[in-house]
């Protein structure tokens, strides 16, 4: 198995180096930039597997990095946020952002979203390779070609709207979608119109999967960012991020 590699971007130098010792920790290579020129350069240099990046660079926006690097790479990105406004880890998921970390986090904390979003990355390399036609997560079931889902193999009568949602969220397993994004993709219009739905829809989703709100399987939610479904067997299972 080749060694993976994380590029760290963070400009303070005490976290840069606490982040970098707790991947080494984890036989991780890591390269590490101090601003967000730099990361760039990085970025395209070593294509790494994933990517850490703080939020608050001293030259360029995260944001604004985030935006470039997805002009040519889908690698996974985690955002370390010293800034607790729910608006700055929506800004960023839109991006293209895969998940967020707020300061203050702990070691371990930082290295389960690692491990979560590097799963995503074999996953989602899994699926391409074999361009499956059925989604399987733990109990769920989607079959794509007759647009059935399956709960422990019975079917789940689902809206076409909840339907929808669901392969959104399991297309995207492991990751963080923001709601503008998850209205956009399923009603095509904008957000004003359509928070209520969602919520309905989402709500009347997790009945149908028999979701416990307060320990989920499957739909994580993010209190004011949006929905994450789960992998099943070790994602950060019902556990609400609300940091
Ligand atoms: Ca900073």
């Amino acid at each position: 198995m080749s060694e993976t590699m994380i590029l760290v971007v963070e400009d303070d130098d005490a976290v840069r180096d606490l982040i970098a010792a707790a991947l080494e920790t984890q036989e991780y290579n890591c390269h590490t930039a101090a601003n967000g020129t730099q990361a760039l350069l990085e970025a395209t240099a070593q294509n790494p597997d994933a990517i850490l990046l703080d939020l608050g660079l001293p030259d360029l926006d995260g944001i604004e990095v985030i935006k470039r690097i997805r002009t040519w790479s889908n690698k996974p990105i985690i955002v370390i946020s010293g800034r607790t406004e729910d608006k700055d880890k929506i800004e960023a998921l839109d991006a293209g952002a895969d998940d967020y970390l707020t300061k203050p986090f702990s070691v371990n904390e930082l290295l389960a979203r690692v491990r979560v979003t590097l799963r995503r990355l074999a996953y989602m390399n899994d699926e391409t390779k074999s361009d499956s036609a059925v989604f399987r997560n733990g109990s769920l079931t989607i079959e794509y070609a007759s647009g059935c889902a399956y709960l422990d193999g019975r079917e789940l009568h689902l809206t076409p709207n909840e339907y929808k949602i669901l392969c959104l969220l399991a297309k995207n397993v492991g990751k963080v979608l923001t709601r503008t994004y998850i209205i956009k993709e399923i009603w095509g219009g904008t957000w004003e119109n359509n928070v209520a739905s969602l919520r309905v829809f989402m709500a009347t989703l997790r009945k149908k999967l028999q979701e416990d709100t307060a320990h989920p399987q499957l739909i994580q939610t993010h209190v004011g960012v949006g929905y994450r479904m789960l992998r099943s067997g070790g994602d950060e299972k019902g556990k609400t991020n609300r940091g």
